[in-house]
């Protein structure tokens, strides 16, 4: 059986920094975000749904969700963003069963599911094998995510204020990669020793 991992951690974190070293090491993974947003893409799979449910209006002309009409609805109508959750959910649960079994069939021995919001909606635990959540202090995310994305520092603490709080995300870790002071061939280290205990 291939572990399933859950990996997350906050903004800054160095979460996609981890699971590229992850997948170097042979892991599969797959990309909650990208399969969700795919479904709402120009002829995404909830497409058709979409427009039963919402109205023709609530589709593009190239056959995408139209998400400034859905935040509007949304604003004016909380329900409909459940309505839009219920439509999606079982269509990306789907494409993650067939990526699992794409994974399965090309022999990998660990599988990391990519889950930002995996402490927010408490859906995805039972699927998992063991959470996985890289961690460093706050001011850490700030100084990386500002030199990357050119954010001033508080519109980043703004966004990790939106986040999972940091203890939250660590009741629900198995397993925690202190990504704080290290080098990347020091976080390298520590990816392969997480790995290790993956079947990697
Ligand atoms: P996340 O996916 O959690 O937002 P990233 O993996 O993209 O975070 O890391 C944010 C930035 O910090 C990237 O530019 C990454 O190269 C850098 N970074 C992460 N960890 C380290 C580290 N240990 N040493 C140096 N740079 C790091």
């Amino acid at each position: 059986m291939a572990a399933r991992i859950g990996l997350t951690g906050g903004i800054g974190s160095g979460k996609s920094t981890v699971l590229g070293m992850l997948q170097a090491l042979g892991a599969a993974a797959i990309d909650a975000d990208a399969i969700s947003r795919a479904t709402t893409a120009a002829g995404g799979a909830a497409i058709a749904a979409i427009r039963e449910k919402f109205g023709p209006d609530f589709v593009t002309a190239d056959g995408a969700l139209d998400r400034g009409r859905m935040r509007e609805r949304a604003y004016a109508h909380p329900e409909a963003r459940r309505e839009l959750e219920q439509i999606i959910h079982p269509l990306v649960g789907e494409e993650i069963a067939r990526q699992v079994d794409a994974a399965l069939a090309a022999g990998a021995r660990c599988i990391v599911f990519d889950i930002p919001l995996l402490v927010e909606s408490g859906r995805w635990r039972h699927q998992l094998d063991r959470v996985l959540v890289v961690d460093c202090e706050p001011e850490t995310q700030v100084a990386r995510v500002s030199a990357r994305s050119g954010l001033a520092p508080d519109e980043v603490r703004a966004i990790i204020a939106a986040q999972a709080p940091r203890a939250l995300r660590l009741a629900a870790a198995d397993l925690v990669i202190c990504n704080e002071g290290l080098t990347l061939e020091a976080l390298r280290n520590e990816v392969e020793q997480a790995a290790r205990t993956f079947g990697l």
